[in-house]
């Protein structure tokens, strides 16, 4: 059997390219340029010109309008580097044609095995085609489903132009799963009016909702002093923390007790000693507003702990992190209308979905790109029991063609 999108999944999901948080380069692997080097050339190959790599590392092209009226430009974006959670060298991908419904064991380690009673998602495709790791490493469909999914629908407008579409620009960013995936994508150079990041789960899905995001340090000093002579003068920074911990809502607002549309307040990381003692609170919620009011909470358990010891000081400092893509999409409804209506147009029942964390595009739309995110096929990402689904990423490369011309009829 050839198929065009399936060998590019496994020639793309071969490159090693997980990125590496305590790397200060950017790309943070120099792995990340070679596969950019690869999507380039491809891209020229396809007569896409002025596909190039930018120092950064990131894939831009353009395939050009075949309309004749201005119609808006439209963004594809998908990340080349895959999770640091596991390893991405040497991935092996196992493909299971006409998959048969059973548990798959994984060969190169076969304590690991894709049950169908924890992935209810793969019973369903009984008869597709199933990708796999070996077991030993993930598989890098996050993100190179999506990476595969827009060569194979740049390739198909490439190729067809009676097709009418207005402008498309490819984008193929870098260290999106380290956080730094938007730092180095100058959105002028871009010059898309709406972006798409291929970047989701499973088939027919489309998040346009994302959480708003901030980070509180809660900073608590006490005071230092020889434990041979603290009687009445210590004031342990690391005992306040506890009782700080503790007075944190527990019952709700966390994220062991909520879910759907629920925010939470999540102490995820305390480091320090007996004089200073720093605790890192993530702050979630959907509602910007209600986002906003969460650190009166920590304040008003701070200032319980300084009445019982005044000598100690609580300090509590939050930073901004990112707001939800609903904020911004509202400033251009057809985002999300148009997504809609190429998956109807590809045979799909359209859902809109909420993330409970934040993507690449909440950040493009906060700064001025309304960016959903799309299905791209990809199921348990960043661990060895990821998989993807060749029939899904078939249908999100129909999507994004029915896409492109839905908004080729836009002006
Ligand atoms: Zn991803």
């Amino acid at each position: 059997m050839t198929n065009n999108l399936l060998d590019r999944f496994c020639r793309y999901v071969r490159v090693h390219t997980t990125a590496d948080e305590n790397s200060t380069t950017y790309p943070s692997t120099p792995s990340q340029l070679e596969l950019g080097r690869m999507l380039a050339d491809e891209l020229r190959a396809m007569a896409l010109r002025d596909a190039a790599q930018d120092k950064y590392g990131i894939v831009l092209a353009t395939i050009p309008a075949t309309v004749q009226h201005a119609a808006p430009c439209v963004a594809w974006i998908a990340h080349v580097d895959t999770s640091p959670e596991t390893t991405g060298l040497n991935v092996k991908p196992q493909i299971h044609a006409n998959y048969d419904g059973r548990d798959i064991v994984l060969p190169g380690d076969p304590s690991k095995v894709l049950r169908t009673a924890d992935n209810p998602e793969l019973l369903a495709l009984k008869g597709k085609t199933i990708i796999t790791t070996d077991g030993t490493t993930l598989l890098g469909a996050d993100d190179k489903a999506g990476v595969a999914v827009i060569m194979e629908a740049a390739a198909h407008l490439a190729a067809h132009p009676e097709i009418p579409h207005g402008p498309i620009r490819v984008c193929f960013t870098c260290d999106e799963e380290i956080g730094r995936g938007v730092d180095h994508v100058d959105l002028k150079q871009l010059g898309a009016h709406v972006a798409y990041t291929l970047d989701g789960s499973g088939a027919g899905e489309i998040d346009g909702e994302t959480f708003s995001a901030d980070l509180a340090t809660v900073t608590i000093t006490g005071v230092n002093i020889h434990p041979s002579i603290g009687k009445g003068r210590m004031v342990n920074a690391i005992r306040l923390a506890g009782l700080f911990l503790d007075r944190l809502p527990r019952t709700c607002l966390s994220p062991e007790t909520t879910e759907g549309r629920e925010g939470f307040l999540h102490p995820y990381v305390i480091e320090g000693g007996v004089a200073q003692v720093k605790i890192k609170v993530l702050l979630r919620d959907f509602d910007t507003a209600k986002l906003a009011e969460r650190p009166d909470v920590l304040r008003a358990v701070a200032k319980t702990v300084t009445a019982e010891f005044p000598r100690a000081a609580v300090d509590v400092a939050v930073t901004k992190q990112y707001r939800n893509m609903a904020d911004g999409l509202k400033k251009e409804p057809r985002a999300l209308k148009f997504a809609e209506e190429a998956m109807r147009r590809a045979g799909l029942e359209p859902k809109l979905t909420i993330v409970r964390g934040g993507t690449d595009g909440s950040r493009f739309t906060e700064l001025g790109l309304p960016t959903p995110n799309l299905s791209t096929g990809e199921h348990n990402p960043h661990s060895p029991l990821e998989w993807t689904c060749l029939e899904e990423m078939q249908t999100a490369v129909r999507v994004l063609v029915e896409l492109a011309k839905v908004w080729g009829a836009a002006r």
